[in-house]
Protein backbone atom coordinates (compact mmCIF):
# COMPACT_ATOMS: atom_id res chain seq x y z
CA UNK A 1 0.00 0.00 0.00
CA UNK A 2 3.15 2.49 0.89
CA UNK A 3 4.35 1.70 -2.52
CA UNK A 4 1.29 2.37 -4.32
CA UNK A 5 1.37 5.78 -2.63
CA UNK A 6 4.54 6.45 -3.63
CA UNK A 7 4.24 5.38 -6.99
CA UNK A 8 1.10 7.44 -7.28
CA UNK A 9 2.84 10.71 -6.21
CA UNK A 10 5.94 10.38 -8.01
CA UNK A 11 3.73 9.72 -11.32
CA UNK A 12 1.59 12.73 -10.92
CA UNK A 13 4.51 14.81 -9.96
CA UNK A 14 6.10 13.43 -13.26
CA UNK A 15 2.43 14.74 -14.94
CA UNK A 16 2.96 17.66 -13.47
CA UNK A 17 6.11 18.61 -14.57
CA UNK A 18 5.92 17.21 -17.97
CA UNK A 19 2.79 18.83 -18.95
CA UNK A 20 4.21 22.45 -17.46
CA UNK A 21 7.76 22.15 -19.32
CA UNK A 22 6.67 20.63 -22.68
CA UNK A 23 4.98 23.72 -24.17
CA UNK A 24 2.75 23.78 -27.19
CA UNK A 25 3.88 19.95 -28.05
CA UNK A 26 1.88 19.19 -24.73
CA UNK A 27 2.59 15.75 -22.44
CA UNK A 28 0.13 13.21 -24.52
CA UNK A 29 -0.72 9.45 -22.24
CA UNK A 30 -2.63 8.68 -25.70
CA UNK A 31 0.28 6.42 -27.91
CA UNK A 32 -0.87 7.42 -31.55
CA UNK A 33 -1.89 3.82 -31.91
CA UNK A 34 -4.31 4.92 -29.03
CA UNK A 35 -5.88 8.13 -31.51
CA UNK A 36 -6.59 5.83 -34.37
CA UNK A 37 -8.47 3.38 -32.26
CA UNK A 38 -10.30 6.14 -30.03
CA UNK A 39 -10.83 7.63 -33.26
CA UNK A 40 -12.38 4.87 -35.02
CA UNK A 41 -14.47 4.06 -31.89
CA UNK A 42 -15.88 7.28 -31.92
CA UNK A 43 -16.48 6.84 -35.42
CA UNK A 44 -18.09 3.89 -34.97
CA UNK A 45 -20.97 5.07 -32.40
CA UNK A 46 -21.67 8.35 -34.72
CA UNK A 47 -22.49 5.42 -37.23
CA UNK A 48 -24.99 4.79 -35.03
CA UNK A 49 -26.02 8.47 -34.71
CA UNK A 50 -27.68 8.47 -37.86
CA UNK A 51 -30.31 11.39 -36.32
CA UNK A 52 -27.06 13.63 -35.45
CA UNK A 53 -24.07 12.49 -37.85
CA UNK A 54 -26.35 11.46 -41.13
CA UNK A 55 -23.68 9.70 -43.54
CA UNK A 56 -24.05 12.32 -46.98
CA UNK A 57 -25.78 9.73 -49.27
CA UNK A 58 -25.64 11.86 -52.43
CA UNK A 59 -23.49 12.01 -55.81
CA UNK A 60 -20.44 10.01 -54.25
CA UNK A 61 -18.18 11.71 -56.80
CA UNK A 62 -18.30 14.82 -54.61
CA UNK A 63 -16.44 12.89 -51.74
CA UNK A 64 -14.21 11.59 -54.31
CA UNK A 65 -13.44 15.18 -55.60
CA UNK A 66 -12.93 16.61 -52.07
CA UNK A 67 -10.63 13.32 -51.33
CA UNK A 68 -8.21 13.39 -54.89
CA UNK A 69 -8.14 16.64 -55.27
CA UNK A 70 -7.90 18.92 -52.05
CA UNK A 71 -7.38 16.19 -48.82
CA UNK A 72 -4.89 14.17 -50.75
CA UNK A 73 -3.44 17.08 -51.69
CA UNK A 74 -2.79 18.67 -48.76
CA UNK A 75 -1.37 15.34 -47.17
CA UNK A 76 1.66 14.94 -50.02
CA UNK A 77 3.25 18.09 -47.95
CA UNK A 78 6.77 16.91 -46.07
CA UNK A 79 5.37 18.51 -43.10
CA UNK A 80 2.79 16.46 -42.31
CA UNK A 81 4.09 13.39 -39.86
CA UNK A 82 1.80 10.88 -38.92
CA UNK A 83 0.46 10.46 -42.79
CA UNK A 84 1.56 6.89 -42.35
CA UNK A 85 0.51 6.59 -39.16
CA UNK A 86 -2.86 7.96 -38.75
CA UNK A 87 -5.91 7.06 -40.59
CA UNK A 88 -6.67 10.17 -42.92
CA UNK A 89 -9.97 9.68 -44.68
CA UNK A 90 -12.48 12.48 -45.28
CA UNK A 91 -16.43 11.79 -44.75
CA UNK A 92 -19.21 13.78 -45.71
CA UNK A 93 -22.12 14.49 -42.85
CA UNK A 94 -25.59 15.49 -44.80
CA UNK A 95 -27.18 18.77 -42.56
CA UNK A 96 -27.01 21.71 -44.74
CA UNK A 97 -27.79 23.66 -41.49
CA UNK A 98 -24.57 23.43 -39.85
CA UNK A 99 -21.30 25.23 -40.53
CA UNK A 100 -18.48 22.75 -39.44
CA UNK A 101 -15.98 20.52 -39.85
CA UNK A 102 -14.28 18.50 -37.41
CA UNK A 103 -11.27 16.11 -37.05
CA UNK A 104 -10.90 13.19 -34.45
CA UNK A 105 -8.26 11.87 -33.07
CA UNK A 106 -6.21 9.74 -35.68
CA UNK A 107 -7.31 11.22 -39.21
CA UNK A 108 -11.05 11.07 -39.67
CA UNK A 109 -12.15 14.47 -40.89
CA UNK A 110 -15.96 15.26 -41.22
CA UNK A 111 -17.55 18.03 -43.18
CA UNK A 112 -20.77 18.98 -43.14
CA UNK A 113 -22.92 19.62 -46.36
CA UNK A 114 -23.94 23.23 -44.55
CA UNK A 115 -19.94 23.98 -44.61
CA UNK A 116 -19.40 22.94 -48.43
CA UNK A 117 -22.65 24.80 -49.59
CA UNK A 118 -21.43 27.81 -48.06
CA UNK A 119 -17.66 28.19 -49.07
CA UNK A 120 -16.98 28.88 -52.42
CA UNK A 121 -13.33 27.91 -53.20
CA UNK A 122 -11.24 25.27 -53.27
CA UNK A 123 -8.89 26.71 -51.43
CA UNK A 124 -11.20 27.96 -48.93
CA UNK A 125 -12.16 23.98 -48.05
CA UNK A 126 -8.40 22.80 -48.40
CA UNK A 127 -7.99 25.81 -45.64
CA UNK A 128 -10.60 23.92 -43.70
CA UNK A 129 -9.18 20.62 -44.06
CA UNK A 130 -5.68 21.30 -43.70
CA UNK A 131 -7.09 22.72 -40.23
CA UNK A 132 -8.40 20.15 -39.02
CA UNK A 133 -5.58 17.26 -40.67
CA UNK A 134 -3.48 19.84 -37.93
CA UNK A 135 -5.85 18.81 -35.35
CA UNK A 136 -5.29 15.12 -35.64
CA UNK A 137 -1.29 16.01 -36.61
CA UNK A 138 -0.92 17.90 -33.71
CA UNK A 139 -3.07 15.64 -31.37
CA UNK A 140 -4.48 18.61 -29.84
CA UNK A 141 -8.03 16.49 -28.56
CA UNK A 142 -5.89 13.33 -26.76
CA UNK A 143 -3.62 16.31 -25.32
CA UNK A 144 -6.65 18.09 -23.84
CA UNK A 145 -7.70 14.81 -22.54
CA UNK A 146 -4.99 13.77 -21.12
CA UNK A 147 -4.64 16.95 -18.91
CA UNK A 148 -8.13 16.50 -18.08
CA UNK A 149 -8.56 12.62 -17.36
CA UNK A 150 -4.71 12.30 -16.25
CA UNK A 151 -4.41 11.92 -12.76
CA UNK A 152 -7.76 9.64 -13.08
CA UNK A 153 -5.57 7.38 -15.80
CA UNK A 154 -2.85 6.80 -12.99
CA UNK A 155 -5.01 6.01 -10.46
CA UNK A 156 -6.95 3.26 -12.54
CA UNK A 157 -3.38 1.84 -13.80
CA UNK A 158 -1.75 1.57 -10.39
CA UNK A 159 -5.10 0.43 -9.11
CA UNK A 160 -5.53 -2.03 -11.80
CA UNK A 161 -9.24 -0.71 -11.80
CA UNK A 162 -10.62 0.28 -14.97
CA UNK A 163 -8.83 -2.06 -17.88
CA UNK A 164 -11.31 -0.07 -20.58
CA UNK A 165 -10.40 3.44 -19.96
CA UNK A 166 -10.58 4.55 -23.55
CA UNK A 167 -13.37 3.13 -24.09
CA UNK A 168 -15.19 4.79 -21.25
CA UNK A 169 -13.36 7.97 -21.75
CA UNK A 170 -14.43 8.06 -25.08
CA UNK A 171 -18.26 7.26 -24.83
CA UNK A 172 -18.08 9.94 -21.54
CA UNK A 173 -16.70 12.48 -23.84
CA UNK A 174 -19.16 11.11 -26.97
CA UNK A 175 -21.61 13.21 -25.37
CA UNK A 176 -22.30 16.04 -26.29
CA UNK A 177 -19.04 16.11 -28.48
CA UNK A 178 -17.07 17.78 -25.40
CA UNK A 179 -13.73 17.07 -27.07
CA UNK A 180 -14.56 19.04 -29.92
CA UNK A 181 -14.24 22.28 -28.33
CA UNK A 182 -10.89 23.50 -29.36
CA UNK A 183 -8.96 26.13 -27.15
CA UNK A 184 -7.62 29.48 -28.59
CA UNK A 185 -4.08 28.14 -28.79
CA UNK A 186 -5.25 25.07 -30.59
CA UNK A 187 -7.21 26.82 -33.14
CA UNK A 188 -4.40 29.16 -33.71
CA UNK A 189 -2.14 26.20 -33.59
CA UNK A 190 -4.40 24.75 -36.30
CA UNK A 191 -4.40 27.66 -38.49
CA UNK A 192 -0.43 28.24 -38.64
CA UNK A 193 -0.03 24.56 -39.68
CA UNK A 194 -2.66 25.21 -42.29
CA UNK A 195 -1.08 27.70 -43.43
CA UNK A 196 2.40 25.85 -43.65
CA UNK A 197 0.73 22.56 -45.32
CA UNK A 198 -1.23 24.95 -47.92
CA UNK A 199 2.72 26.38 -49.09
CA UNK A 200 2.86 22.91 -50.25
CA UNK A 201 -0.02 22.77 -52.64
CA UNK A 202 -1.47 24.99 -55.18
CA UNK A 203 -3.77 26.35 -53.20
CA UNK A 204 -3.60 29.98 -51.92
CA UNK A 205 -1.27 29.08 -48.14
CA UNK A 206 -4.24 31.84 -46.49
CA UNK A 207 -7.33 30.36 -47.52
CA UNK A 208 -7.72 29.08 -43.89
CA UNK A 209 -9.27 32.52 -43.06
CA UNK A 210 -11.68 32.80 -46.25
CA UNK A 211 -14.03 30.94 -44.60
CA UNK A 212 -14.20 34.01 -41.51
CA UNK A 213 -13.99 36.50 -43.98
CA UNK A 214 -16.96 35.38 -45.39
CA UNK A 215 -19.14 34.84 -42.86
CA UNK A 216 -17.63 38.37 -41.28
CA UNK A 217 -18.67 40.29 -44.52
CA UNK A 218 -22.00 38.39 -44.79
CA UNK A 219 -22.84 39.32 -40.78
CA UNK A 220 -23.29 35.40 -40.19
CA UNK A 221 -20.77 36.09 -37.17
CA UNK A 222 -22.52 38.09 -35.28
CA UNK A 223 -25.95 36.79 -35.68
CA UNK A 224 -27.13 34.15 -33.21
CA UNK A 225 -28.52 31.78 -35.46
CA UNK A 226 -28.15 27.85 -34.45
CA UNK A 227 -25.38 27.47 -36.92
CA UNK A 228 -22.94 29.67 -35.79
CA UNK A 229 -23.48 28.83 -32.59
CA UNK A 230 -22.28 25.51 -33.30
CA UNK A 231 -19.41 26.56 -35.39
CA UNK A 232 -18.51 29.09 -32.56
CA UNK A 233 -18.23 26.74 -29.84
CA UNK A 234 -15.88 24.30 -31.87
CA UNK A 235 -13.82 26.97 -33.42
CA UNK A 236 -13.85 30.26 -30.90
CA UNK A 237 -12.57 33.87 -32.23
CA UNK A 238 -12.89 34.26 -35.96
CA UNK A 239 -12.43 37.90 -36.49
CA UNK A 240 -9.02 37.75 -34.65
CA UNK A 241 -7.68 34.93 -36.72
CA UNK A 242 -8.35 36.67 -39.80
CA UNK A 243 -5.81 39.28 -38.73
CA UNK A 244 -3.30 35.74 -37.36
CA UNK A 245 -3.52 34.94 -40.89
CA UNK A 246 -2.99 38.30 -42.61
CA UNK A 247 0.51 38.21 -40.19
CA UNK A 248 1.55 35.26 -41.42
CA UNK A 249 0.99 35.83 -44.91
CA UNK A 250 3.25 39.47 -44.32
CA UNK A 251 5.43 37.31 -42.69
CA UNK A 252 5.85 34.96 -45.30
CA UNK A 253 6.12 37.62 -47.77
CA UNK A 254 2.90 36.58 -49.62
CA UNK A 255 0.32 39.01 -51.09
CA UNK A 256 -2.96 39.00 -48.96
CA UNK A 257 -5.48 38.04 -50.67
CA UNK A 258 -9.54 37.92 -50.06
CA UNK A 259 -12.30 35.46 -50.19
CA UNK A 260 -13.55 37.90 -52.37
CA UNK A 261 -10.41 37.44 -54.67
CA UNK A 262 -11.08 35.47 -58.43
CA UNK A 263 -7.63 34.83 -58.83
CA UNK A 264 -6.18 31.13 -60.75
CA UNK A 265 -5.26 29.95 -57.07
CA UNK A 266 -8.71 29.99 -54.96
CA UNK A 267 -9.99 27.67 -57.65
CA UNK A 268 -13.33 28.98 -57.70
CA UNK A 269 -14.96 27.65 -60.91
CA UNK A 270 -13.68 23.64 -60.12
CA UNK A 271 -15.44 24.17 -56.64
CA UNK A 272 -18.37 25.66 -58.31
CA UNK A 273 -18.87 22.83 -60.95
CA UNK A 274 -17.65 19.90 -59.19
CA UNK A 275 -19.27 20.32 -55.76
CA UNK A 276 -21.17 23.63 -54.70
CA UNK A 277 -23.48 22.90 -57.68
CA UNK A 278 -23.41 18.90 -57.19
CA UNK A 279 -24.49 19.39 -53.89
CA UNK A 280 -27.22 21.55 -54.83
CA UNK A 281 -28.93 19.27 -57.32
ZN1 LIG B 1 -10.31 23.92 -35.03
Amino acid sequence: MKTNIINLFLSLFSVVILSSCSGSGGFNMFSDSEDVKLGHDVSAEMLTNQAEFPVFRGDPSIRTYIDQRIFQQILTSPKIAKRSVYDYKIELIADDNTLNAFALPGGNVYIYTGLLKYLDSEAALAGVLGHEIAHAEKRHATQRMTKYYGAQFLLGMLLGSQPNQIAEVASNLFVGLAFLANSRSDEDDADNYSFEYLKDTRFYPGAVKFFFEEMRDDGTVSSKSNKVATFLSTHPDPVNRIAKTNQRLQGAGIVIKDWKSNDANLFKNEYAANIKNKLSK
